[in-house]
């Protein structure tokens, strides 16, 4: 499908006017409208509930909004923690999935009331050493071998650090039950950035027959399954896109299946979306810096890899809007840059693009979540600023742009003195 940026070159102006470039913009109407959908999709499911991976788009503003329509936060660290509580989400509107988990976070999520999701069978022990077993407790799941749908492998789970086996699963529920847990829960995690209606009914039919199986096993009460985050976005505008109604239906249909048999009828789906919220939602917005010819065209941007890590880690494809120029014929071909000295600084390998000229201002599109907050300050890169464009038009600015003193702020300074 064609990609269009949800601002015009006027609204870009009229940002810019007060915010230089580059910044990521969020739209609210389109996050909301978003989740109203997540939310109609799984309407079926009584305890439905979102926990927005927090590790997308760490920033309250965008926290308190996914609050306001019914999600929680899943948070995977101390500092993840402490965000979600200063929006005032605490208590079961939390779920920590951790891993490798330092004393210190386990201890924050359990003050804060968190639903806590073990890593690993032998976390039974370390939550028996930081105080009374939580009621309910949340255990992930790794099959091993590889997760596929149809012929498709879509990941290898043996490779995968996450989650515990099957058996380590049953011991670890004994365990905690003998400890005083009472209530369980389910997650798993086994494929990444997924655009097919598929994976989210194939994982939940997984998950299912696991928990009929443990219930069995066990006697265990399980309260909630939590399908966790996975279900992709279309970054190329030639890529299908998830039907996020057809994927809520396909769950269903798993649970009538399975679970309703087996007297789980009254479990809840939990899900832990991170991309699938944010990436369509936010734009990095840009301006064209420089130009060059040499063996191929160059597009300098103020925006750089420390802005937008994506294309330089994982190649990833982003889309690219000239603003003004939507309509424009794509009859360049240049590579985007940013300004970092490394090669792979680039948003773009020889895409066919409109002309381009110095002051233009580009639209980089999806970066709503794993952008910003992936950001680093190699080469004294600045980390951006978040603006939020509101339903009604107006724009707030939620995190201002770092300065060269943020970045000197860590540093042991009795010796030195900076100037700004
Ligand atoms: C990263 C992560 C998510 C969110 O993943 P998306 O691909 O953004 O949906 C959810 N749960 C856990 C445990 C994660 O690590």
């Amino acid at each position: 499908m064609k990609k269009t940026p949800f601002i015009t070159l006027e609204k870009a102006r009229e940002i810019i006017h007060q915010i230089p470039t580059p910044f990521h913009l969020y739209d609210e109407a389109g996050i909301r409208a978003n989740a109203r959908a997540l939310k109609a999709a799984f309407a079926w499911n009584k305890g439905f509930r979102e926990y927005f991976a927090v590790k997308a788009t760490p920033n309250p503003y965008i926290l308190k909004l996914l609050h306001e329509e019914g999600c929680g936060c899943d948070c995977a660290t101390y500092t993840e923690l402490l965000l979600a509580e200063a929006v005032g989400i605490t208590g079961h509107d939390v779920m920590f999935s951790s891993n490798v988990t330092p004393e210190k976070d386990m201890r924050k999520a359990l003050e804060m009331g968190a639903y806590v999701n073990l890593d690993d069978a032998t976390y039974v022990d370390f939550l028996e050493k930081l105080g009374p077993i939580p009621e309910t407790v949340c255990l992930r799941y790794n099959p091993g071998g590889s997760f596929s749908l149809g012929n498709t492998i879509m990941d290898m789970p043996r490779d995968a650090k996450y989650g515990m086996t099957e058996d380590q699963m049953a011991g670890a529920i004994n365990r905690l039950m003998k400890l005083g847990a009472r209530h369980f829960g389910i997650h798993a995690f086994l494929a990444s950035n997924t655009t097919t209606n598929e994976y989210y009914p194939e994982l939940a039919s997984q998950l299912f027959r696991l928990a009929v199986r443990l219930k069995n096993a066990t006697g265990a009460d399980f309260r909630f399954i939590n399908l966790s985050g996975g279900i992709g976005v279309d970054y190329r505008p030639e890529q299908p896109s998830c039907n996020i109604q057809v994927i809520g239906d396909g769950v269903r249909n798993r649970f009538e299946q399975i679970m309703v048999p087996a007297g789980m009828g009254d479990v809840a789906i939990f899900t832990e979306l991170g991309r699938y919220m944010l990436a369509p939602y936010g734009h990095l917005v840009s301006t064209v810096l420089h130009q060059k010819h040499i063996y191929r065209e160059y597009i300098g941007l103020d925006a750089c890899a420390t802005d937008l890590i994506r294309p330089a880690m994982y190649g990833a494809y982003h889309h690219i809007t000239v603003l003004g120029k939507e309509d424009a014929i794509l009859d360049h071909v240049y590579d985007v840059t940013g300004g970092l000295c490394e090669n792979n600084d680039k948003f773009a390998i020889e895409r066919s693009l409109p002309a381009i000229e110095r002051g233009d201002i580009v639209v980089i599109h999806d970066t709503g979540a794993h952008c910003h907050s992936m950001g680093y300050n190699y080469n004294g890169k600045l980390r951006s600023a978040e603006v939020l464009l509101r339903e009604d038009g107006s724009f707030k600015l939620i995190r201002r742009a770092e300065t060269p003193m943020d970045y000197f702020a860590t540093l042991d300074c009795t010796e030195f003195t900076f100037h700004n």
